[in-house]
């Protein structure tokens, strides 16, 4: 079935109901709800950051961007999985290749 949904349909937080745009209803009890995830990067974007054809923003394996000294880890940085442990993880990584820059850094 593809039709446009409308509403859900119940009550006390329990789901009964589906309607369609086109005014149909099937009765369903419980359902799953498809998100689109959509990086919030307008702050990087802004700096004039390269970006992938994805929407996030283009790093190298470390969290470099294209702007120098300009890392991002996590979701702003690549579409999946889009996960707590991996943004940790490569929060984590990034962090580390800052700290690398930053000793081969000649001051
Ligand atoms: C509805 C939903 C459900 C999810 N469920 C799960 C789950 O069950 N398990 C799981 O592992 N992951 C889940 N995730 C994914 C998880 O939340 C993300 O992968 C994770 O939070 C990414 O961490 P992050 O640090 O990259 O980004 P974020 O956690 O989004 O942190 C970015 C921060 O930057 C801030 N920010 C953005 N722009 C600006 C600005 N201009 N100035 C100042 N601050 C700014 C934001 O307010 C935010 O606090 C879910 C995500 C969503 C949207």
């Amino acid at each position: 079935m593809e039709q446009a949904v409308s509403s859900f349909l119940g009550q006390s937080g329990q789901l009964e109901k589906v309607r369609f745009k086109n005014g149909t209803e099937i009765k369903r009890r419980a359902g799953f709800v498809m998100s689109e995830m959509v990086p919030n990067i307008q702050l990087v974007e802004n700096l004039g950051c390269e970006k992938e054809q994805s929407g996030t923003l283009k790093t190298d394996d470390f969290g470099r961007t294209s702007i120098k000294d300009l890392y991002i880890a996590g979701d702003a940085s690549y579409v999946n999985p889009s996960q707590l442990i991996f943004a940790a993880a490569d929060g984590s990584r990034t962090a580390a290749a800052v700290n690398m820059d930053l000793t081969k850094e000649d001051f």
